[in-house]
C-alpha cells in the first residue's frame, strides 16, 4: 500500500507545533473528532514475556545487559502463561494484548512458541502485538500467517539523535525491519520516547519521519521517559508537560488516522496532564501496574481517571469513527 497522505517536511511539523496552544488543541482535537469517537480509549495490555539480558545498549532500559542492570535474565516464558495472562487482560477489558521480548532479534528456535503465542491470543478474539526486535522476511512471513496483528518497533528518536541513545543498531536497520513488517501487511506500532535529552527537533523529525511513512504506523507510542536506576539515563531531566502535549497534539495533528498511545510515564503525570494529553488526541494507553519493567498507573486509578473525564474503554479492538460506520 502506498502513501496517500500528505508528505511532512520538518519546516511545516515545527508550524503546526509553535501554534499558540489554544489553536494546537483546537486543531487536534478537531482532526481528532473526524477520525475518532472521543469519549473512546483503546485499551492493551503489555506482557513481557522474555525479561532482561538483552544484548542492546539501549540508553533508557533496564533490560539491557550493556546497562549493569541486576535484572536477572530470563528464558522465553510458557505459552499456556501467556495464553493465562491473555484471558485475564480481556477480562478487564483489554482489547490487544501485547507481548514484548528483550531480543537484538528471535531466534529460529523460538518462532514456534511465538507463533503458539499469537494463534492463542487470537483465539480469544483479541488483537495482537509483538516486540521482539529485527526480524528477517522469514519470521515475519511465520508471524503474519499466525494472524499477528501489529508489529511494535519503535524509532525512539530523530535519525540524528538515535546514536546518542542507542550504538548497538542503526536507525537504518529499524527502518528496514519496519518496511519488512509493513511491505508483508501486518500493522505497525512505532513511536519514541520523549525527554532522553533530545531537541524538540528531535522530537518533530521523529514524527516526520513516521508520518510519512507508507502509510504511517496504525499505532503511535509516545513515552514519556521514566529514568531507571543504573542506566545512563537515569538522571535526565524530565521534560516540561506542556512541549509533551504539545508533541501528542502534533503527532495527532500529522497522522489523523493512527492511535496516538500514551505510553510509559503516565505514572508520572497527573491527571490534569493526561486529560490534556486526551484533549491533545491521545487515544490509546496501556492497563495494567508494569509495563514491561516499568511502572503504570494501576487499573483502579485509570477508571477513577476514566469515570471524572467521561471516558470509555474501546471495547471493539481498532474501531475509528470510520470504521464504526461502515
Ligand atoms: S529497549 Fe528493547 S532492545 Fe533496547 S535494551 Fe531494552 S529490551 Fe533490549
Amino acid at each position: 500500500m502506498k502513501n496517500t497522505s500528505p508528505t511532512w517536511t520538518r519546516e511545516a511539523a515545527q508550524a503546526v507545533y509553535d501554534l499558540p496552544l489554544m489553536d494546537l488543541l483546537f486543531r487536534a482535537q478537531t482532526v481528532h473528532r473526524e477520525n475518532f469517537d472521543p469519549n473512546k480509549i483503546q485499551t492493551s495490555k503489555l506482557l513481557s514475556i522474555k525479561t532482561g539480558g538483552c544484548a542492546e545498549d539501549c540508553s533508557y532500559c533496564s533490560q539491557s545487559a550493556r546497562n549493569g542492570s541486576k535484572l536477572s535474565a530470563s528464558k522465553l516464558i510458557e505459552v499456556q502463561r501467556v495464553l493465562t495472562e491473555a484471558r485475564k487482560a480481556k477480562d478487564g477489558g483489554a482489547t490487544r494484548f501485547c507481548m514484548g521480548a528483550a531480543w537484538r532479534e528471535p531466534k529460529d528456535r523460538d518462532m514456534d512458541a511465538l507463533v503458539a503465542m499469537v494463534e492463542g491470543v487470537r483465539e480469544l478474539g483479541m488483537e495482537t502485538c509483538m516486540t521482539l526486535g529485527m526480524l528477517d522476511d522469514n519470521q515475519v512471513f511465520r508471524l503474519r500467517d499466525a494472524g499477528l496483528d501489529y508489529y511494535n518497533h519503535n524509532i525512539d528518536t530523530s535519525e540524528r539523535y538515535y546514536p546518542e541513545v542507542i550504538t548497538t543498531r542503526t536507525f537504518a536497520d529499524r527502518i528496514d525491519t519496519m518496511n519488512r513488517v509493513q511491505d508483508a501487511g501486518i500493522k505497525v506500532c512505532s513511536g519514541g520516547i520523549l525527554g532522553m535529552g533530545e531537541e524538540v527537533g528531535d522530537r518533530l523529525d521523529m514524527l516526520v519521519t513516521l508520518a510519512n511513512m507508507g502509510p504511517a504506523p496504525e499505532s503511535v507510542p509516545i513515552n514519556m521517559l521514566m529514568p531507571q536506576e543504573d542506566t545512563p539515563l537515569a538522571d535526565a531531566k524530565p521534560i516540561d508537560p506542556i512541549e509533551f502535549v504539545r508533541v501528542i497534539a502534533t503527532a495527532r495533528i500529522m497522522m489523523p488516522k493512527s492511535y496516538v498511545r500514551l505510553s510509559a510515564g503516565r505514572s508520572d503525570m497527573t491527571d490534569e496532564h493526561q486529560a490534556m494529553c486526551f484533549f491533545a488526541g491521545a487515544n490509546s494507553i496501556f492497563v495494567g501496574e508494569t509495563l514491561l519493567t516499568a511502572e503504570n498507573p494501576e487499573e483502579d486509578t485509570d477508571s477513577i481517571l476514566f469515570a471524572k473525564l467521561g471516558l470509555e474503554a474501546e471495547t471493539v479492538a481498532g474501531q475509528s469513527c470510520a470504521e464504526a460506520a461502515e
